[in-house]
């Protein structure tokens, strides 16, 4: 599509100008089949392997609403607290594309499953802004075109239904968001509420997560919103960024110029990053939502909403908050422990074994983490078990080891499976205490470098650590470093 290419604004233009951002999100549930039907709801089989007359539509073929697909949306309702309706209908959505045999997509219009959420996320200046979310709704996923990648793409388009009737979760936002920024970390957050609490993976790769964002701008002070654009399937963290960035420098160039903004979908183009018209809203769809006449509405009992709620355990950002101020780690620590579900119990496990928290989350976000990392594990096929890293965290709090020995220790652990005490005895790396040994050793450093005990004593203290240094070494690592520093005081004076 040619078009005139934009005049967008500079930063000074931009600065007397507020962005009103809004994001829909779409979220594929985790279930084992498809929302309506059967069918598998898996990704990469062969195309059109995984469909049957439900989820292609054909007449007299009967939508059946899986209880498990229903169970985790409720569950993203709540991890985004959301209040979770008693009664909610299906409705069709009609449309006409190739990827959407039935002709309509089966949805929820009015009322939803869930309404009035919110989603915290920190500000740069470290404050707390809470981001409403306006609705989640159930609906089924459309097929996929594919308009190249065969030899015969100039010609023609494939189509591949295997995903449609895919179980999906709408999410929509309150324009609460005032900068790409905050939207990349709405975003953020929302993805790991849903990982964590298991409701989607979140794989933007395989399409399980996608966003639209409505965005406009309005001069700083004014109380009415601009006129929206929506820029749909932005696929990744980066190009939401970017095609908010861009849009909001091109709707202040237009109004900057005199000109008007035109209500309008648009699509993002990464390789020149800009955003181009993809409808107006004279094209824009209407579609003639009716109740889907098909199932009955959606009843959810407070019990059965009491038994999902009981099942869903702690939320990611109640246990992170808990990690911070109860336990002492470091903000930044208590997100990466948090990731998922499975790293925060093996995080817990760790620190209740070995009972220190902080030295359990440095070792699982760092030591640990390299080594699943390079063996391409995740946590749950870690072949240490967080008893056994709380057994080599003890070793070094009761003094057996030193942490560089632990550290030499824990890859033994991670290759063989055998306990840390075992490896220890096996190999002889235990920690010195024999401080009369010690003294020896560091008599005869300090013997062979009169130069820095000369630097010492004339008032550079700042030696003592290349003593120390030349003390671990002499001793592979087995003595204690604060052992080495109260000797190595004592002896230079
Ligand atoms: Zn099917």
């Amino acid at each position: 599509m040619a078009t005139q290419a934009p005049i967008l604004a500079d930063q000074d233009q931009i600065a007397l100008y507020e962005p009103v951002i809004g994001l829909e999100v779409h979220v594929q549930l985790g279930t084992n089949t498809k929302i309506f039907c059967s069918c598998p709801n898996e990704f990469g089989a062969a195309p059109n392997t995984n469909v049957c007359p439900v989820c292609l539509g054909m007449p007299g073929a009967l939508p059946v609403l899986n209880e498990h697909a229903v169970e985790l949306a409720v569950q993203a309702s709540l991890a985004l607290h959301c209040e979770v309706r008693n009664r909610s209908i299906f409705a069709r959505k009609n449309s006409f594309y190739p990827d959407l045999p039935p002709g309509y997509q089966i949805s929820q219009y009015d009322p939803p499953v869930a309404e009035h959420g919110w989603v915290d996320i920190q500000l740069p200046s470290g404050e707390t802004k809470r981001i409403g979310v306006t609705r989640l709704h159930m609906e089924d996923d459309a097929g996929k075109s594919t308009h190249d990648g065969y030899r015969d793409s100039s010609q023609y388009s494939y189509v591949d239904l295997n995903r449609t009737g895919s179980p999906l979760a709408e999410i929509v936002s309150e324009p609460d968001m005032r900068s790409s920024d905050e939207a990349f970390q709405y975003l953020t957050e929302l993805k790991l509420a849903m990982q964590f609490t298991g409701v989607s993976n979140c794989d933007m790769e395989k399409g399980n997560l996608r966003c639209d964002a409505n965005v406009s701008v309005r001069r700083k002070g004014a109380e009415k919103f601009g006129t929206k654009v929506e820029i749909k399937n932005l696929n990744s963290f980066r190009f939401l960024k970017q095609a908010i960035d861009f849009e909001i420098a091109r709707q202040v160039g237009v109004l900057e110029a005199g000109g008007t903004i035109v209500q309008e979908t648009r699509l993002y183009n990464p390789d020149l990053d800009e955003t181009f018209s993809m409808r107006s809203k004279e094209m824009a769809h209407d579609y003639r939502y009716f109740p889907e006449p098909d199932l009955v509405p959606l009843e959810i009992s407070d019990d059965w909403l009491a038994k999902v709620k009981a099942a869903m355990g702690e939320l990611p950002a109640d246990m992170r908050k808990r990690f911070v101020d109860e336990q002492g780690l470091r903000e930044y620590d208590a997100q990466v422990l948090t990731a998922t579900r499975a790293l925060a119990d093996y995080y817990e496990q760790t620190a209740k074994a070995c009972g220190d928290p902080k030295a359990a989350a440095n070792w699982v976000t760092g030591d640990l983490a390299a080594l699943l990392k390079a063996a391409g594990k995740e946590i749950e096929d870690s072949p240490v078990s967080p008893q056994g890293l709380g057994e080599l965290l003890g070793l070094i709090a009761s003094g057996e080891l030193t942490g560089k020995l632990a550290k030499e220790i824990l890859p033994k652990m991670f290759s063989t499976g055998d306990a840390a005490r075992a490896i220890m005895e096996r190999e002889g790396l235990k920690a010195m205490s024999d401080t009369g040994e010690l003294e020896k050793i560091i008599e005869g450093i300090i013997a062979a470098n009169p130069k820095q005990v000369e630097q010492y004593k004339g008032g550079k203290t700042s030696v003592i650590q290349f003593f120390v240094g030349q003390a671990m070494k002499a001793t592979r690592g087995q003595a204690n470093p604060a052992a080495v520093g109260e000797i190595l005081k004592q002896k230079l004076g």
